[in-house]
């Protein structure tokens, strides 16, 4: 499960936009930073790997399983905070946390407790844990979008732009919440910040009109650019 490889990967869109053109990739376990303009192709590969859209060519391959048909599987193991996600403002960030943990199969009450307190004290939101959604910073969403996506132990982390629209002390804070999920886990974080790459990954690609550019690790990649 330490790989994820994507092979030759196409994307033609109903309205003729080509999202992605033969993109191949290997993505091994760490920080792995996808980086690139808008309108790269960032969130269609991103939402392709999450199993939510079809490619038109290709495979994507997770340790033995095929991403694009074996969909309930690797659901089970991943975790994915979409670049515009929703949120229910009227509730509480411990009842969303406790509600979509029951979603993921943890049915035991108390296990479920001791996972979602550990969450909260781990994105630094338990203080604010009983708080609205509703009245949350973009900071704090973006914390509660990770707690949410570490639900059931992912083996694969999915984070599309999570810094876009924060201010420097809640990118920082960001930055160092997401640093610490690397190890045993694939985490692909998909950005248009230079810095986000260099800060936080051990491997990157560079994506633009859909073509993958560049692969390396970041100090080599980005001084080519
Ligand atoms: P597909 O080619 O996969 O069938 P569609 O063209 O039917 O995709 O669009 C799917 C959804 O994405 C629609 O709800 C559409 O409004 C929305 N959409 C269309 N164009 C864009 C765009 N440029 N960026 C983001 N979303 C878009
Ligand atoms: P990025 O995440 O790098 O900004 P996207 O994957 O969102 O890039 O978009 C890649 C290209 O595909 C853009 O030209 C965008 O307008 C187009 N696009 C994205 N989603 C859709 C959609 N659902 N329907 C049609 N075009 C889309």
């Amino acid at each position: 499960m330490n790989h994820l490889t994507i092979t030759n990967l196409s994307k033609t869109y109903s309205n003729g936009v080509q999202a992605l053109k033969n993109v191949s990739l290997e993505i091994p376990t760490g920080m792995f930073g996808l980086l690139g303009p808008n309108g790269a192709g960032k969130s269609t590969l991103m939402r392709t790997i999450a199993t939510l859209q079809e490619a038109d060519e290709g495979t994507i391959a997770l340790g033995g399983l095929d991403v694009l048909t074996q969909k309930a599987e690797v659901r089970r193991l991943l975790g994915y905070l979409p670049q515009e996600f929703g949120l229910y403002p009227k509730m509480s960030a411990e009842v969303l946390l406790d509600h979509l943990a029951v979603l993921k199969g943890l049915t035991n009450r108390k296990e479920r407790k001791a996972v979602v307190q550990a969450l909260l004290h781990k994105t630094n939101l338990y203080d604010v844990r009983k708080k609205n959604l509703g009245g949350y910073s973009g900071g704090m969403k973006q914390r509660f979008g990770i707690a949410q996506a570490l639900l059931a132990n992912p083996k694969l982390i999915i984070v599309d732009e999570p810094t876009a629209g924060l201010d420097p002390a809640e990118r920082n804070r960001f930055h160092n919440l997401l640093s610490e999920l690397g190890e045993n886990t694939i985490v692909i974080l998909s950005t248009h910040i230079v810095d986000d790459v260099k800060e936080l990954c051990t491997n990157m690609a560079i994506i633009n009109q859909g073509k993958v550019l560049l692969t390396g690790n970041p100090l080599e990649t980005i001084e080519q650019v």
